[in-house]
């Protein structure tokens, strides 16, 4: 018998921080290497932010905080709900996480009983359904192929709902896919939740890629189109991604105060709060100047355009222009049966990637990784110049194919 939980074999490593890893290992042996696996800005974080942080060590702000996250931080979170989304939560409604890794979890681990069911429409964000699973839940998956622009369909929740649904969670712009929730989307979403036998599903809405969004698309959250269902709603979000602080881990989460009451109290006996210099950054990012965004999305887009437009001259690979976040996902539907140079056989998007990265130096992630396949993900959050390489050599390995 296993000394290892049983809880442990119901999840796997994450798959985004697995390539990520074998990417800089093979890297570190002096291998070229292209990795686009990584999901995070390759932009340093803005200079007012690490000031801030500077100035909190200086200032002696080097102690354990509230649960829930210093009043300051709380407080520029709170304006940032109202600013940004039109959300009123007051300050027992917001918590503080390390990261919006940590926030999902807690707030699954808070929520979760053993078979609870939580909708997750695939593909997703590799950590949905692991942590789902870790939590003794059930992750219901949907399958939401390009052909319906990765988008759940109010018919496809319906369906899924059962007695037994805790949570749907919605990611938009997503990760993997980069496409956003229209205000319609989400009023027919909100529909489905609003019938009466339905009463007793919320959602878990992951607005982590929020601010980068292009072409004019409007970026709308989930309790603003729905009003009448903000206290069924969790609203997640975090630093991470728009202001380029990955290693900060700081996420954050508005919601009924019982829910948040309850992921205070995990946090208190787990890590008791987050990073005390993090936090006082993060403020000063919330409440700070985001000029740099703009510019920021300005290169994304143009990486973005440069990547589908490759992509979409290789035979046997497709792919859609997304409206957010950094990321492609491409089908390589055409490459299934293909064989290499070497006489292996490509007979999923995971040998796929694989022989990818052993014949060409391009790290990408499988499409089996986010529950869709055949299909990878490109991380475009690198330069021009590197993404051309990369797309290059992508090219020449399905030129190779037989
Ligand atoms: N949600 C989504 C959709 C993500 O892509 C990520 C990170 O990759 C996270 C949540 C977690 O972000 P973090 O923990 O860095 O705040």
């Amino acid at each position: 018998m296993s000394f290892i939980a049983q809880r442990i074999g119901w999840i796997k490593p994450s798959a985004t921080i697995a390539v990520s890893t074998k990417a800089a290992e093979l890297k570190a042996q002096g291998h070229d290497v292209i990795g686009l696996g990584a999901g995070e800005p390759d932009f340093d974080t803005p200079d007012h932010i690490k000031e801030a942080a500077y100035q909190a060590i200086k200032d002696g702000k080097t102690k354990y905080t509230p649960s829930a996250g210093i009043p300051e931080l709380r407080d520029a979170i709170q304006k940032k709900f109202k600013r940004d989304n039109n959300l009123d939560y007051d300050m027992t409604q917001i918590t503080v996480g390390t990261g919006g890794k940590q926030i999902l979890y807690n707030a699954l681990m808070a929520t979760i009983d053993a078979h609870d069911e939580v909708i997750i429409s695939a593909p997703f964000w590799v950590s949905y359904a692991d942590m789902t699973a870790v939590c003794g839940g059930v992750p219901v998956i949907v399958k939401c192929p390009a052909t319906q622009g990765f988008r759940l369909t109010a018919q496809q929740l319906r369906d899924a709902i059962t007695p037994k649904t805790k949570w749907v969670i919605m990611n938009s712009p997503s990760n993997p896919t980069g496409v956003s929730y229209s205000r319609q989307d989400y009023e027919a979403l909100g529909a489905v939740l609003r019938e009466k036998d339905n009463a007793h599903v919320h959602v878990m809405v992951d607005d982590m890629y929020e601010h980068i969004i292009y072409d004019g698309h409007e970026f709308v959250t989930f309790a603003q189109v729905n009003p009448d269902l903000y206290d069924r709603t969790l609203t997640i979000n975090g630093v991470s991604k728009a202001y380029c602080m990955t290693g900060w881990r700081i996420g954050y989460a508005g919601g009924p105060q019982h829910i948040i009451k309850a992921m205070n109290n995990l946090t208190s006996q787990s890590t008791s709060s987050t990073c005390s210099i993090a936090q006082y950054a993060a403020t000063a990012a919330l409440n700070g100047d985001h000029s740099f965004i703009a510019i920021h999305n300005k290169a994304f887009k143009q990486r973005r355009d440069r990547v589908v437009d490759i992509l979409n001259t290789i035979d046997g690979i497709d792919c859609l222009t997304p409206e957010g976040a950094f990321y492609v996902y491409p089908s390589c539907n055409g490459l299934i049966g293909a064989k290499t140079p070497e006489g292996h056989i490509c007979h999923n998007d995971e040998d796929i990637v694989n022989y990818l990265l052993r014949s060409q130096g391009v790290a990408v992630v499988h499409g089996a990784a986010f529950g869709l396949s055949p299909a990878f993900r490109i991380s475009y959050a690198t330069s021009l110049d590197l993404l051309e390489n990369a797309c290059q050599r992508i090219s020449k390995f399905v030129n190779n194919l037989s």
